[in-house]
């Protein structure tokens, strides 16, 4: 049999990034010999060199991204009738944490051309929770969404001046920078994931807190171990088993020597997607002095039909796609008891618009190419 035409273009190619991870099978191989698989030394010389990287003074791995979150907000005790405010538009895990720690969350729109979280509403979101009088104030969380800073000069003065706690959920954006400044350094804490298919990702779970925070930085490798004190029985609060495995940790080191060139390798890639589908679709606005980590290249198509075409015909030519987020969290079935109905109306028009093309950087130009050609098909331009 010929080969077809075409090969198909997976969104994620993480066995032909495996080829190209020098130091991957001698990483992995000290563990196996030295077998400490729990906070083995491959856990620390990550935290450092994760530190170096984003420039925070503390670096604490822990199991997950959502683990990371949830153990921020743990750490400054956030519960019952506290309000934390958060963009609909995003993933479950930033709100899910919120409620497993029985807090509300505080739905805010984002804005309609970067789709980060929109600081006018979120000042309008918490004067309403301050006029009703049943929540507390007590936590911003800020998501850089698809690889993008948030505008975290406005959250930051927003905070401030509401004493509030920020908390910067990066898991898709490891590895941006905003003002030259990389992203892990631009709210109290920071947490990022080391999920696969993230920009920074290991081989199983993993996340990070990122803090200059010398209390929270022990809080946090206090409640990633189960709350323990001083000693390892002594348990001072609740906590949680949410460390980062040793093994992930030295994957991790290995993957961190080829992740700037990667960086760049998704810069290039989103360029060409720019350049190739400027005025056929809405391709990703930039936020202003920002460089972006590119886990997700979104565009917006004029209707859902259109997009619904689009999908049709990657689907034929085996193309990967995939839709973040098909629904505003305020949507979603677990959340829509939770939200006061105030109207979002930026996130529940671009959640039906909206599609990722694949951006990993294995892709070749030629697949690059071959992408845009489908989406100008779809929307009636030329090849
Ligand atoms: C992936 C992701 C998380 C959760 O990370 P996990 O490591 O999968 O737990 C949290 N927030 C956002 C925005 C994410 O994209």
């Amino acid at each position: 049999m010929n080969a077809p035409a075409f090969a198909p273009i997976p969104f994620l190619d993480l066995k032909a990034q495996q080829a190209r991870i020098p130091d991957l099978r001698r990483r992995i191989d000290n563990v196996l010999a030295h077998g400490q698989y729990i906070l083995g030394p491959e856990v620390a010389e990550l935290e450092t060199a994760l530190q170096n990287f984003t420039g925070a003074k503390h670096c604490v791995t822990v199991s997950s991204g959502t683990d990371a979150l949830q153990i921020a907000l743990m750490a400054e005790n956030i519960g019952p009738g506290d309000a934390v405010f958060l963009p609909a538009f995003t993933y479950t895990a930033t709100a899910e944490v919120i409620l497993v720690l029985r807090a509300t969350p505080i739905f805010v729109d984002v804005d309609p051309d970067t789709f980060q979280i929109d600081p006018e509403h979120l000042k309008c979101r918490i004067a309403q929770v301050k006029a009703a009088g049943k929540l507390m104030p007590r936590a911003i969380i800020g998501v850089d969404l698809f690889g993008q800073p948030a505008n975290w000069p406005e959250i930051t003065k927003i905070a401030e001046r509401e004493q509030i706690f920020t908390l910067d959920d990066f898991a898709q954006s490891f590895g941006a920078s905003l003002n030259n400044r990389r992203l892990g350094t631009f709210a109290h804490a920071a947490a990022t994931s080391f999920f696969p298919s993230k920009p920074l990702g290991a081989y199983g779970d993993g996340g990070a807190l990122f803090t200059d925070d010398d209390e929270r930085a022990a809080l946090y490798r206090s409640l990633r171990t189960h709350g323990e004190g001083a000693t390892r029985y002594e348990v001072l609060r609740i906590g949680m088993n949410g460390r980062l495995d040793t093994l992930q940790a030295a994957i991790l080191l290995a993957k961190l020597e080829i992740f700037e060139a990667e960086l760049a390798r998704r810069e290039q890639l989103a360029k060409l997607y720019d350049e190739g589908l400027k005025n056929l679709v809405q391709t990703p606005a930039r936020v202003a002095n920002s460089v972006s980590a590119w886990a997700v290249y979104a565009i917006l198509f004029e209707t859902e039909a259109q997009r619904h075409r689009a999908q049709y015909a990657f689907k034929s030519a085996g193309i990967g796609n995939a839709i973040y987020y098909p629904r505003p969290l305020h949507h979603q079935p677990a959340y829509t008891q939770h939200h006061d109905g105030t109207p979002l109306p930026v996130s529940e028009d671009i959640s039906s618009r909206i599609l990722a093309l694949p951006i990993h950087p294995d892709l070749t130009d030629a697949q690059a190419a071959r992408v845009i050609s489908y989406v100008r098909a779809t929307v009636g331009a030329p090849a």
